[in-house]
């Protein structure tokens, strides 16, 4: 069973409040894989509410953004659309960088037939929530080789995309 965690792919990351040309430029490349994927997809959505501002995150970030029931929130809709799999595609908010319910959602889903053989990470931003969860799931699935497929991710700049895949080689993530 391999699976796919799409990593944030909401209007605020794309081309919202903190969006970036490289993350626009990633959407038709993680639309593809997300319906070539042959296994289980979860999109994770980071999730604020109305007192962001007042959060760790959000004195060091002061910009509101991904508040829960909120467009920016929303999947980016070409993503939304090829992720419009019922039985194969879930959500996942996640409050924070990282995820503790991601692992536990992918044990959830695995069958004991087919067991994980892989985990593949896509999304935004490479150096946040991308290196935040790739890292979660490497603690979580030690002998499960975790992947993060590089032409589908973007960072907040480009050199801190190529830092955090440089970071992520080094615990032995695999970057294709
Ligand atoms: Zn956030």
């Amino acid at each position: 069973m391999d699976f796919l965690i799409v990593v944030d792919m909401q209007n605020d990351f794309v081309d919202g409040v903190l969006g970036t040309k490289e993350a626009e430029a990633i959407v038709p490349a993680v639309a593809e894989t997300i319906r070539n994927w042959n296994g289980p997809v979860i999109c994770t959505r980071d999730t604020h509410q109305k007192f962001y501002l007042h959060t760790q995150e959000g004195e060091h970030l002061p910009v509101i953004h991904c508040v829960e029931g909120t467009e920016g929130w929303e999947l980016n809709p070409v993503i939304a659309e090829a992720a419009d799999v019922p039985d194969t595609v879930m959500e996942l908010n996640k409050p924070s960088f990282g995820s503790l319910e991601l692992p536990k959602c992918i044990q959830l889903l695995e069958d004991d037939e087919d067991p994980i053989s892989s985990i593949t990470l896509v999304g935004l931003c490479t150096d946040i929530c991308v290196i935040s969860n790739a890292m979660i799931l490497k603690a979580a699935f030690p002998e499960t080789p975790i992947r993060v497929l590089e032409k589908c991710c973007a960072g907040v700049t480009p050199e801190q995309h190529r830092n955090a895949l440089n970071a992520m080689k080094v615990c032995q993530i695999e970057v294709e």
